[in-house]
């Protein structure tokens, strides 16, 4: 069999796979939020709320909408025509022009240029976030993160350029395997080790003081049967007047970590419930199970990018002879941001599920539906959310359920439809 033979097996065999997967560790089943209890919700939320909420994230969305379609449009255009090709030789010339100055200076060129392309849209962003008061951020603050993300996502980058094209120019049948292997192990790698080393270059965290609270945290966990080695602070204050709290770690690293703007603006009551949301993530091992998703969703990519790529016309159009060229990042890019369309609302879906199933966690874990509401009525109000966003938006980027949807999610277990 040749090797493009078995490129189409193993792609078939993975895309099984993947829908095995998500069809059986998915929580399809729907959680009980009629709409005649959301749109109750909505009424009980105090109208200068939703309405300033509203106002908001109609701020966003030109810098939202305008940013996708120009990072769409720039991949197009670098990817399907000469112009990646041309960009990539030009930023390696001044180095000799050589494979790795192809591969590592004009790569990070091309990536560095699509970015730059939308920086004006991220600094749209930002002014809306300060403008409404929910970023504390200056703009030097602003720049200094961005110049983090930059530098984090620059490495990270440059082993998978250097990865991948040292792989197709090594082995141009089968780097497809190899290539495949070496995606799904980058995203466990990105998801187990790098939250560990990423984490501390924008926060700072404590533990929390001994007292009450990190006394009730503690044995939350332990009740849940998923005990936590110790309750940390980030210092999210710093940049934002947003709340959250997260599980990072496993096992023995195991940790709750709490903004500290969560613990300044909600009850104690409303704290539990959002690591009670925390820990169902971490007992229903969600992030393990993304992680295998996301590593078997990327070893198909792989090997139906080397099927594709072998295609005269997408070849042609982008004007370099293989995909070993280190002058087809641009196609690469393009077929991935095509890919990113299609995967967007896909993998809204399953998140907004899995999001669901750990508020019933905590509602069962709490048994304290008061509390619930009104940590989502005060997140809503917190992070000026839009608590009943328009539904096709909501469909194809929502993460997570809407407020209207997760106090009706409340109060339906109040109600004892458990
Ligand atoms: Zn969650």
């Amino acid at each position: 069999m040749t090797s493009r033979n078995w490129a189409v097996v193993t792609l078939a065999v993975l895309l099984v796979a993947l829908a095995v997967a998500v069809a059986l560790l998915t929580p399809w089943q729907r959680p009980p939020a009629p709409r005649a209890d959301q749109l109750a919700a909505l009424r009980d939320l105090p109208a200068a709320e939703v309405a300033r909420g509203r106002e908001f994230a109609a701020s966003l969305r030109p810098a939202r909408y305008g940013s996708l379609l120009l990072a769409l449009v720039v991949a197009l255009i670098l990817g399907l025509t000469p112009l990646g090709a041309a960009v990539v030789t030009w930023a390696a010339r001044p180095l000799g022009g050589g494979w790795l100055a192809r591969v590592l200076v004009g790569g990070l060129v091309l990536l560095l240029l699509a970015d730059l392309l939308t920086l004006p849209f991220a600094a749209w962003r930002h002014r809306a976030l300060v403008r409404y008061g929910l970023s504390t951020q200056d703009w030097s603050g602003w720049a200094a993160d961005l110049a983090k993300g930059y530098a984090v996502g620059a490495v990270i980058a440059a082993i998978a350029l250097i990865g991948f094209y040292a792989v197709t120019r090594w082995s141009p049948a089968w780097w497809w395997a190899w290539g495949a292997a070496g995606a799904a192990t980058l995203v466990v790698l990105l998801s187990f080790v790098l939250p560990v080393l990423i984490e501390p270059v924008f926060n700072k965290f404590t533990p929390m003081p001994a007292g009450a609270q990190r006394t009730e945290l503690l044995a939350l966990a332990e009740r849940d049967g998923v005990p936590v080695r110790d309750v940390l602070v980030a210092d999210a204050s710093r940049r934002t007047r947003a709340v959250n709290a997260y599980v990072s770690g496993f096992g023995p690293t195991r940790r709750v970590v709490v903004y500290d703007t969560l613990l300044r603006e909600a009850t104690p009551a409303e704290v539990a419930s959002v690591v009670a949301h925390e820990l169902g993530h971490a007992k229903d091992r969600d992030v393990f199970v993304g992680t295998l998703l996301g590593a078997l969703g990327s070893a198909a990519a792989v090997v139906a990018l080397f099927l594709l790529s072998g295609w005269g016309p997408l070849l042609r159009a982008a004007g370099v002879p293989s995909v070993a060229d280190p002058r087809s990042l641009g196609m690469l890019l393009a077929i991935a941001a095509l890919a990113g369309v299609v995967a967007t609302p896909v993998q809204a879906l399953l998140s907004r599920l899995v999001e669901a199933r750990a508020d019933a966690h905590a509602l069962a874990l709490t048994n304290d539906p008061a509390a619930y509401e009104a940590m989502q009525r005060r997140l809503a109000s917190v992070n000026l959310a839009d608590p009943d966003p328009p539904w096709p938006e909501h469909r194809w980027f929502g993460s997570h359920p809407s407020t209207v949807e997760r106090i009706a999610h409340a109060r339906a277990y109040a109600r004892g439809e458990r």
